[in-house]
């Protein structure tokens, strides 16, 4: 039986590194009319997007945009680019980039998937050391998730691209951006990725159902001669119509009026200025987590996520039931850990749109389910916090 409790008074705090809140000037956007999609003012609207997805990706390349989850936009990444039976590096960074591995395998590719602890990035010299013992050229695509969202570590996408330049190596670099577009700096074309993908529902600060990939002309030249199958996921039925703003089938009408609020948003505040403020919650929130005397999933502080932080729970204790009295207690979801790591991490985000409050909001009520858990730790994470961002107080402009 369905049991409806009481309102809980107050806002849900959603602290789980995507889906993030999504802004109110966001939501009221999406709350339109539906219109046709096919008539003269949406062309005026997809033409906008597809402009300002341009600059968010840092790219002059297209970008094309799919109703779909990240999955899909993973998908669409190695179709179009792709053919059967192709061999693809990839590096096991966690959960993430397992499930991306696992898809490529079921589409025919053959995987080779460096190793990894889950705890590091993946790492340029023995992605360099591999493409440079290739000399057949059989690796036609390197396969990277920037920022691992199970995990909390971000890789060195720059890195990457200079390992595979000085291997001289003729392969394809395709990103996974899901949860760092929008919160971490990335630069689609000036890093020489081929193919971004992306998704609505993180730094971009919309409901999930959108997903992205920005196409270098090297992965569009590519997909001239790839042979996997692929028919809603081509990318050039969406490059012949999209200059006119419309698209070859529905697209998310909707959720494109978000976008294009959530555009204006990020360009307004400044796209460094959002990076650096995401860089200041992760540091305030690993000076929480280090003064409650827990550790950082992340093992190598450089490659830090300014998108969100992975606790590991002491030994004996279990983070999901301390993440269900968070839940209970205080009406905040923190993100769970998945399939390696289950039950034994659990997830801050600090993506998307937040501020020093929400942040202080957070980790207090982390540190207060600490408590209530009966999980081993030192008090005054949240003052630590508190006042890393009082050294680091920034004036809000108006
Ligand atoms: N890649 C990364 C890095 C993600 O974080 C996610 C989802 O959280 C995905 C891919 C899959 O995206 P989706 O769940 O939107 O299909």
């Amino acid at each position: 039986m369905l049991r409806l409790s009481a309102h809980p008074s107050g806002r849900h705090f959603l602290q789980i590194p995507g889906p993030t809140n999504v802004p109110d000037r966001v939501l009221r956007a999406i709350d339109h009319g539906t219109i046709d999609h096919r008539g003269p003012e949406f062309g005026e609207l997809g033409k906008s997007v597809l402009s300002g997805l341009k600059k968010l990706f840092r790219t002059e390349s297209p970008v094309i945009i799919y109703p779909a989850s990240g999955t899909g936009a993973w998908e669409a990444a190695l179709v179009n680019a792709l053919s059967a039976n192709n061999l693809v590096l990839m590096a096991e960074t966690g959960h993430f980039a397992t499930l991306w591995k696992k898809m490529a395998v079921s589409l025919g590719l053959r995987v080779e998937f460096l190793p990894g602890d889950w705890r590091r990035a993946a790492d340029p010299d023995v992605i360099e050391a591999r493409l440079r013992a290739d000399t057949a050229h059989e690796i036609k695509a390197v396969c990277i998730v920037h920022n691992e969202t199970a995990t909390g570590v971000t890789s060195d996408i720059p890195a990457v691209r200079k390992a595979i330049n000085r291997a001289s190596h003729p392969a394809l670099l395709m990103v996974d951006t899901i949860s760092s577009l929008g919160s971490i700096d990335y630069r689609h074309d000036e890093w020489g990725v081929d193919v971004t993908v992306a998704g609505s529902q993180k730094g971009m600060m919309l409901p999930p159902g959108l997903s992205f990939n920005a196409v270098s002309e090297k992965a569009l030249a590519a997909s001239q001669k790839s042979d996997l199958r692929r028919s809603y996921w081509d990318w050039h039925a969406m490059i012949a119509i999209n200059p006119t703003g419309y698209f070859p089938y529905t697209p998310a009408t909707n959720l494109l009026y978000g976008l294009h609020e959530a555009l204006e948003m990020l360009f307004d505040e400044g796209l460094d200025t959002v990076f650096q403020r995401h860089k200041r919650h992760a540091e305030a929130t690993r000076r929480a987590v280090r003064a409650w005397g827990l550790e950082i999933l992340c093992a190598d502080p450089d490659r830090y996520s300014p998108s969100l932080t992975a606790v590991m729970m002491p030994e004996g204790h279990s983070a999901d039931a301390f993440r269900k009295i968070v839940l209970d207690h205080f009406n905040m979801s923190l993100g769970q850990g998945l399939s390696k790591v289950k039950d034994k991490v659990f997830r801050i985000g600090h993506l998307g749109d937040l501020n020093d409050l929400t942040v202080c909001g957070t980790l207090a009520g982390v540190e207060m389910g600490l408590a209530l858990a009966g999980v081993p730790h030192q008090p005054g994470g949240t003052r630590a916090a508190m006042s890393y961002l009082t050294e680091k107080a920034e004036v809000r402009s108006r």
